[in-house]
C-alpha cells in the first residue's frame, strides 16, 4: 500500500499520525444544522478542536454552515483571530483575575460567569467598542455560571452595563448535565425561568443556548436559539447506546502508524513491563511506535485492538511510554505495514468509542489526550 497521505501532503511518513479529514466535519456540521434548523450551530473548538486542530476544525465546520465557533478561554480565541478566522467566536472559561481588553479588542464575546467578570467586562468595553457578554447561569449542572441566587442582582447589575453602553448582551446560556433526560427538561425550567427574569427587568436576552452535541440531538425542546456542537462535529457519539453511522456522523479523525517490528516467540514468551501477558502458544508479535506518551491510555493494556492491514489484533502486555505489543498470531505481517488505531467503523476500523470502552473512559478523553508527538495531517 503505498503512502497516500504523506504523499499527497508532500510529507515523509511519520511515525504516528493523526489523519484529520475536514470534509467529515464539514458534513457533520451540515447534518447537524439541518436537524436542529431554525436553531444555529456554534462549533465548539476548544482544545485543539478536540484534538484535531483548532483551526482546520473551525474552517470545515464554518463551511459546514456553523454561525460561530466556541472555545473554553480567551486565549483559544486569539489564537484563531491570529490565523483570520473573523466568524464570531465565545469564550467560556476564564481565570481567577481574568482581564478581557483583548478579547474586546478582537471582537471575541466572553461568557461570564460572575460579578466579578461582568465588571471586568464593563471595564474592558467602551461605548464604540463595547464588550459582547454572554451571560453564563448556572441551572444545575454545578460549575461555573451564575447561581440562582446572583441571578437577579447581576442581572440588574447587567442592565445598568447595558445601559452605559459598555457590554453588549448578546446571549444567554447554561450547560446541560446529560444526567438524563428529566434532569436536562428541569435545567431547561431553570434556564426559561432566568430567561423571564432577566426580560422582566427590561433586558433582551439574545441568543438563548443551552444544548451541547448530546441535547441537540436527543432533546429537541433545548436547541433553543443555538446549539453548541463539540464532539458530534468531529463524527463521535456522545451516546453509549448509537454509533456515529446511527446518528448519520462520520468520524474525522484516523491515528495510524506502522509496524516497527515483527518477530516470531515460543509460547510462553513474556511481553512487555510486568509480564502481564505471557504467549500461550508460538505466534508472531508486532511493535506499534505509539505508548502513553502519545495519548495511549495504560489502561488498554490487554484489552484494546487495533487493525493491522485487514485484520484486527489485541493489544497485549502492558502499554509503554513509546510503545505497545499486539500478538499477530498466525498473521504473518511485515514490518512496515499499515496500523489503524482507530478510524470509521464503516471501514472496519477500530472506533475510538472502542478505545474508550477498553480504557473504561469517553471517546473525548481518547481525541483530545493525543500527544505532541502525533502529527496531525489533513486527508
Ligand atoms: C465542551 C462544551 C460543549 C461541547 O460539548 P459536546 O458534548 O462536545 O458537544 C458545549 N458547551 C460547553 C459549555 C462546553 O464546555
Amino acid at each position: 500500500m503505498g503512502d497516500a497521505h504523506a504523499s499527497a501532503t508532500g510529507e515523509l511518513p511519520a511515525l504516528r499520525r493523526a489523519i484529520v479529514d475536514p470534509s467529515a466535519i464539514r458534513e457533520n456540521v451540515a447534518h447537524v444544522a439541518s436537524l436542529v434548523a431554525p436553531a444555529a450551530v456554534m462549533a465548539v473548538v476548544k482544545a485543539d478542536g478536540y484534538g484535531h486542530g483548532a483551526l482546520t476544525a473551525a474552517r470545515a465546520a464554518l463551511e459546514g454552515g456553523a454561525e460561530r465557533l466556541g472555545v473554553a478561554d480567551v486565549d483559544e480565541a486569539l489564537a484563531l483571530r491570529a490565523a483570520g478566522i473573523q466568524a464570531p467566536v465565545l469564550a467560556w472559561l476564564h481565570g481567577h483575575d481574568p482581564s478581557f481588553g483583548e478579547a474586546v479588542e478582537h471582537g471575541i464575546s466572553v461568557g461570564v460567569s460572575t460579578r466579578l467578570q461582568l465588571e471586568r467586562a464593563v471595564e474592558a468595553g467602551t461605548t464604540t467598542r463595547p464588550a459582547l457578554v454572554h451571560l453564563k447561569i448556572d441551572t444545575g449542572l454545578g460549575r461555573n455560571g451564575l447561581q440562582k441566587a446572583e441571578w437577579e442582582p447581576v442581572f440588574e447589575a447587567a442592565g445598568d452595563a447595558i445601559a452605559s453602553g459598555r457590554i453588549r448582551l448578546e446571549g444567554l446560556f447554561s450547560h446541560l448535565s446529560n444526567a438524563d433526560d428529566e434532569e436536562d427538561r428541569a435545567q431547561l425550567d431553570a434556564f426559561l425561568e432566568a430567561e423571564q427574569l432577566l426580560r422582566s427587568l427590561g433586558a433582551d436576552p439574545g441568543i438563548r443556548h443551552l444544548a451541547s452535541t448530546a441535547g441537540a440531538l436527543r432533546l429537541p425542546e433545548t436547541r433553543l436559539d443555538l446549539v453548541r456542537l463539540g464532539i458530534g462535529a468531529y463524527g463521535l457519539s456522545p451516546f453509549d447506546d448509537a454509533t456515529s453511522a446511527e446518528l448519520g456522523l462520520r468520524p474525522a479523525m484516523r491515528l495510524e502508524s506502522r509496524l516497527f517490528s515483527v518477530k516470531r516467540v515460543a509460547a510462553g514468551t513474556g511481553v512487555s513491563y510486568g509480564y502481564t501477558y505471557r504467549t500461550d502458544r508460538d505466534t508472531w508479535l508486532g511493535l506499534v511506535p505509539l505508548g502513553y506518551a502519545d495519548g495511549i491510555p495504560r489502561h488498554v493494556s490487554n484489552t484494546g485492538s487495533v487493525r493491522v492491514g485487514d485484520q484486527v489484533h489485541r493489544i497485549v502486555g502492558r502499554v509503554a511510554m513509546d510503545q505497545f505489543v499486539v500478538d499477530l498470531g498466525e498473521h504473518e505481517a511485515q514490518v512496515g505495514d499499515r496500523v489503524v488505531l482507530f478510524g470509521d467503523a464503516e471501514r472496519g476500523e477500530p472506533t475510538a468509542n472502542d478505545w474508550a470502552r477498553a480504557a473504561s473512559t469517553i471517546n473525548y478523553e481518547i481525541v483530545t489526550r493525543l500527544g505532541r508527538r502525533v502529527k496531525r495531517v489533513t486527508a
